[in-house]
């Protein structure tokens, strides 16, 4: 359930983006007209030995500059020791070992974390050059000869990376728990709910078995259900220095995100909406993720009859985009509607696993294509000869039709908020495929 994370660092121009995508491949997922996802290659996924790994290129987070590169390779670092599995340091064999080497080797070393050496540019197959051997030097053991330009080697230093993860099934968290990232800006409350939850509820900061991040996710039991709150920057423990600067703190989310079932983003009533908060819900909606908005500080705002719906319309503008999220006005300081947090949150995760019958589907396909035909262009028109539900997490629908060029992207939405309509759906996600048949 929770795919390792691997974190790749090292100075500027050893090759950590080459080998990020000799690594990934074009596995990239990218959907357009998303806002805020990330175009960045700096997040992606691979497999090895059928194990899905999860990659972060931490040189592509920030533009190297000059006078800071150590400063940012610290952080980089840093990150990679809070929230990877295993770091992967990256050097180039052709300017041997250096200064800054091992400077970052010790900083890793210290953490205690797993890391791999993985000495790059050795691009003759066979023995490696002399400079191979100073990096025994490093102290993190046996270094692994890798060329990501002709993508040779990088089969054992996945092999390597693999020997440091936990058994797969030992990660597996029980099947019902559901896992909620809450995601927001610093100071906008998300340890006080950790707090608050932790206070009223039966729970236990987890140590899950086998991960080897600093993360620590609490595992709550209520009324509601099993939870397991991911830990996000900030919540357990200190915000970092990084978590400031905004490409991290996106970087954080989106892992996080990728973890959970349901995201919460949480908003400061006092600060309102800001632009991080569209990007956040943006990536929950293209990783296929439930979503919640959290207001929080209910409590400290002057209140008349009108403030909740002024900020429930501007809410609807700025998360038009994803208009099945639903809203909460908290506060995590009184608990107030906490609980109903919970309830939805169930609701949300519930609709986000749905799995809706094939004859249901096919009823309300009839309905809606009678209702509103079908598009029509230079006198062909889309036949939609059925439709069924491919896989959940998110609902994930297959329509079959006899020419794809005809299902406008107007039309899809059509039967989308037709399905909305008739199976709630609230806070999920869906996706629609459409196929052709002769
Ligand atoms: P980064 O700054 O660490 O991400 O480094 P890049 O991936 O951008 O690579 C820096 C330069 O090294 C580029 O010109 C790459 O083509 C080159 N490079 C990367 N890997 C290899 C390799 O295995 N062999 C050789 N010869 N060049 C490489
Ligand atoms: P985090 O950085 O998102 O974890 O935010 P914190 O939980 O540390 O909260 C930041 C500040 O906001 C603290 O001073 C909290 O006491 C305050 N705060 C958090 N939630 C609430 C709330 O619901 N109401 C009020 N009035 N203050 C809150």
């Amino acid at each position: 359930m929770s795919t390792p994370i691997v974190a790749i660092v090292g100075r500027p121009n050893v090759g950590k983006s080459t080998l990020f995508n000799k690594l990934i491949g074009e596995r990239l997922s990218i959907v357009d007209d998303t806002p805020g996802v990330t175009r960045d290659r700096i997040y992606g996924e691979c497999e090895w030995n059928n194990r899905k790994i999860r990659i972060i290129d931490t040189g592509g987070i920030e533009p190297y500059s000059d006078d800071v590169i150590l400063k940012q390779m610290r952080r980089q670092a840093e990150l990679a020791i809070d929230t990877a599995d295993v770091t992967v340091l990256v050097t180039d064999v052709r300017d041997g070992v250096v200064a800054t080497d091992e400077e970052v080797a010790q900083m890793l070393q210290k953490s205690g974390k797993p890391v791999v050496l993985c000495v790059n540019k050795c691009d003759q197959i066979g023995e490696p050059p002399a400079q191979f051997y100073e990096f025994y030097n490093l102290g993190l053991g046996e270094p692994i000869q890798v060329s990501s330009v002709h993508g040779t080697g990088t089969g054992d230093l996945l092999e390597e990376v693999c020997k440091f993860l936990p058994p797969e099934d030992e990660a597996e968290l029980d099947e019902d728990v559901i896992s909620v990232a809450v995601i927001g800006k610093p100071n906008v409350g998300k340890s006080s709910l950790i707090n608050y939850i932790t206070g009223e509820n039966r729970c236990i900061v987890s140590d899950i078995a086998g991960t080897t991040r600093d993360s620590i996710d609490t595992i709550v039991e209520n009324e509601f259900g099993k939870f397991n709150f991911i830990d996000t920057a900030g919540m357990r423990r200190k915000a970092r220095v990084y978590d400031n600067i905004e490409k991290y703190s996106i970087i954080r989310a989106r892992m996080a995100i990728d973890r959970c079932d349901v995201c919460v983003i949480m908003i400061d009533a006092e600060v309102g909406y800001t632009e991080q908060d569209s990007k956040v819900a943006g990536m929950a909606l293209e990783a296929g993720k439930g979503c919640i908005i959290a207001v929080n500080k209910w409590d400290a705002i002057d209140k008349d009859t009108h403030t909740m719906g002024d900020f429930r319309k501007t809410l609807d503008r700025e998360f038009a985009f994803m208009s099945y999220t639903p809203y909460i006005f908290i506060s995590a300081k009184t608990g107030q509607r906490v609980n109903n947090l919970f309830e939805l949150i169930t609701t949300v995760a519930n609709n986000n696993a749905m799995r809706i019958r094939t004859g249901m589907l096919n009823d309300l396909l009839n309905v809606a294509t009678t209702r509103v035909q079908p598009p029509t262009d230079k006198g062909k028109r889309l036949k939609i000869y059925y439709c069924t539900q491919a896989s959940t997490k998110p609902p994930t629908f297959v329509f079959f039709c006899n020419n794809k060029e005809l299902f406008h992207f107007s039309y899809q939405r059509y039967l989308e908020n037709r399905i909305r309509e008739s199976f709630g759906l609230e806070g999920t996600p869906i996706r629609i495929i459409v196929r052709e048949r002769g």
